[in-house]
């Protein structure tokens, strides 16, 4: 059965024309995006003529050996992908780029984010007799290029791109061009870079071009496409109904801190929501600031910072260790087998600490490391979250796609501070968190997606929301009733 679940969650996405180390330089540039998946990663290169593939399991060293590599060594142009753990569908056949062979020509394909009408579209489509390889969205993409009567290949791409929903990006290789797509509402990032050599590249994140020494040209905004080929790079537009609404989970969670994405800083945004987060909720008699290693640090110096607080390193990440990490078993893990995350325990010991966390999604987390900090000799933990209660299920490709997962959805901030174990709990109001972005008013860069913390959906539901509905909880309910104020964008269902 096909699963409800998207298949294509974060990822990292990059691609390059015309160098003669493509395949290497998008294998250093998938390196640099590896925070955005470990699951598995692949690279498909072409030398104008023919198109070939190397994929994997596992982290890109993993998946790809050094012999994988050098058999692509002659091609001039690559795109790569690295694939985030989804629950199921673990499978080599799920490691994208797709590779598709076609009697005129050949293509690879390889997508980030969510289609939230693919289940529909995979209906319609198998009813006049298309038939599925994989479960994965991205291969409705390339169905609908197909079936496109359209006269060219960018026209088809074009065409396809306005029929699915979602939030998205697409890099995808012709042996003729590089192109590269950005959902109607730029909720998942992509950006144009150029080699300081000339040559262009295109990658989720900023990062990837700041490890290959190149210069970053411009982000690619909502509903725009572009075509990297020999005469140079075009962007254009697939559509003019456009709202931009970037993930706000990209600055909070998923960005690299030295990324940029509409021209702010991840970390430097970081950084603001934890000082505004102290201002908000101050922590009384505290010693310390601690942050959870590695994605909220910046905010915690932030949080810091603001109360004239020491900032502490009270807590060390095993940095070896990928999410795809052998767990301890359950009998280990209530021996306090604990590999992934340690207390400094002459730190902590004693002393009244303010916990920061980016996020409490399903909240077993953030009571593992209260536990630790207090088995540890902590003596009180006030835990505080730099993004607001995390409400609402995300279905734009962040794996958060049920209301059952998810904490705040049934508890308030005092329950769960008493199931996490903390003395205090409190977290980032909605507008201490869009103000802290400061996403620039002036077009293009219009709005933030706050989805999980509003339920607002700027590309709307389709296929999720006959589910959505029916399964509100009660605290999700009302804050939909007394929170309205967020519900007048464009193509969300509530306004
Ligand atoms: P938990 O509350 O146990 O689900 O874990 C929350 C922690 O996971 C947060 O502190 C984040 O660092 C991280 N996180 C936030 N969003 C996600 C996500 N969509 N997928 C995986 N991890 C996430």
């Amino acid at each position: 059965m096909y699963d409800y679940k998207g298949l294509n969650e974060e990822c990292g996405l990059f691609g390059i024309w015309n160098h003669n180390e493509a395949a290497h330089l998008t294998y250093m540039g998938l390196q640099s995006l590896q925070h955005r998946g470990q699951e598995g990663a692949g690279i498909v290169a072409s030398n104008n003529e023919e198109l070939v593939g190397e994929r994997g399991l596992g982290l890109l060293t993993e998946a790809i050996s050094e012999q994988s590599l050098e058999s692509l060594k002659s091609f001039g142009h690559a795109i790569g992908h690295v694939r985030y753990a989804t629950s199921g569908n673990k499978g080599i056949e799920n490691i994208q780029p797709f590779l598709y062979h076609f009697y005129d020509m050949s293509v690879a394909v390889c997508h980030n984010g969510n289609l939230i009408n693919a289940q529909s579209l995979r209906q319609e489509l198998e009813e006049q007799g298309s038939i599925f390889h994989s479960s994965s969205d991205t291969e409705v993409i390339m169905h609908l290029i197909r079936k496109s009567r359209a006269a060219t290949f960018e026209e088809a791409l074009k065409e396809s791109l306005r029929t699915i929903k979602g939030g998205f990006t697409f890099a995808l290789l012709t042996k003729d061009a590089l192109y590269g797509a950005v959902d109607p509402n730029a909720i998942r990032p992509l950006v144009i870079g150029q080699l300081q050599t000339g040559e262009y590249v295109l990658a989720s994140e900023t990062c990837a071009i700041d490890v290959l020494g190149g210069e970053f040209v411009r982000d690619i905004h909502a509903g725009e496409y572009v075509v990297i080929n020999d005469e140079g790079v075009r962007v254009e537009s697939y559509t003019h109904e456009t709202t931009t609404a970037i993930s706000a989970m990209e600055y909070i969670y998923f960005a690299r801190p030295d990324s940029t994405i509409a021209g702010k800083n991840v970390h430097a945004v970081r950084k603001i929501t934890g000082k505004r987060l102290a201002q908000e909720s101050p922590a009384a008699h505290a010693d310390m600031v601690i942050g959870v290693p590695n994605s909220s640090l910046s905010a915690a110096t932030g949080y810091a910072e603001e109360l004239n607080l020491p900032y502490e390193m009270g807590l060390v990440k095993n940095q070896y260790i990928a999410r795809t990490f052998i767990q301890p078993t359950q009998a280990l893990r209530e021996q306090g087998v604990r590999v992934k995350l340690s207390a400094v325990k002459d730190i902590v010991h004693g002393k009244n600490i303010v916990l920061v966390d980016d996020s409490i999604v399903r909240g077993t987390t953030c009571k593992r490391i209260v536990r630790l900090l207090k088995d540890a000799g902590a003596n009180e933990v006030h835990v505080r979250i730099a993004s607001p209660e995390f409400m609402f299920p995300s279905f734009y490709g962040i794996d958060v796609s049920t209301t059952a997962e998810l904490i705040s959805a049934h508890k308030s901030p005092d329950e769960i501070k008493t199931y996490i174990g903390a003395e205090s709990l409190a977290y980032l109001s909605v507008d201490g968190l869009i103000e802290s972005i400061g996403i620039d008013e002036e077009e293009p860069y219009s709005g933030l997606c706050v989805e999980s913390f509003t339920g607002d959906y700027p590309a709307g539901l389709y296929d999720y929301e006959a589910r959505f509905n029916a399964n509100l909880s009660e605290r999700q309910q009302a804050f939909l009733t007394s929170n309205k104020q967020y519900f007048d964008r464009k193509g969300n269902q509530y306004v």
